[in-house]
């Protein structure tokens, strides 16, 4: 296993260190990625919108979006639609599959790159919210929807005709 740090640190070949997940820090950030794939899923199925970026954030979350005639109304209904799925409690299960079995799911690789890596790999992790969505993924979530509490919003920034940034919070 690596650990790419990423404050300075000063060590010598062999020597052993002991790494701490700081895990209030990691359980947020798991929250705020299942929070993402739960407002994905809304904007991807519903809206018929295309996920263009996002980040993580210590306690927010950065998703930009293409949804063909967004108006900004759209976005309570895309809150209250996700908001939905994380109150009926949905099983969030990692899961090995192979490119053949996640073709046959489709859309389970929304963005340039993940389509890519679909072309590259013959198995592939993906992540189940039990009864709505399938993604490609490789990072960290919590195991129920329903341990994220309430989504806020936090900033909405129209960056054009094809691209809105929204940022989301959790209470
Ligand atoms: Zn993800």
């Amino acid at each position: 296993m690596v650990h790419i740090s990423r404050d300075a640190v000063s060590l010598s070949r062999g020597e052993k260190v002991i790494c701490k997940i700081d895990w209030e820090k990691r359980y947020m950030h798991m929250k705020l990625h299942t929070m993402l794939h739960t407002i994905d899923g809304v904007v991807y199925k519903k809206y018929k919108g295309e996920i263009t970026g996002g980040q993580i954030f210590d306690n927010s979350a950065r998703m930009d979006f293409d949804i063909p005639g967004f108006t900004k109304e759209m976005l309570s209904s895309i809150i209250s639609d996700s908001q939905l799925i994380i109150d009926e409690g949905h099983r969030v299960v990692p899961k090995e599959i192979t490119r053949e079995e996640a073709k046959r799911i489709g859309g389970v690789a929304r963005t340039a790159p993940g389509a890519d890596l679909l072309e590259k790999l013959d198995t592939v992790r993906i992540i189940e919210i039990e009864g709505f969505d399938f993604q490609l993924d490789g990072g960290t979530h919590v195991a129920n929807t329903n341990e994220l509490g309430k989504i806020s919003l936090i900033k909405f920034e129209n960056k054009g005709a094809h691209n809105k940034r929204v940022e989301f919070g959790l209470s």
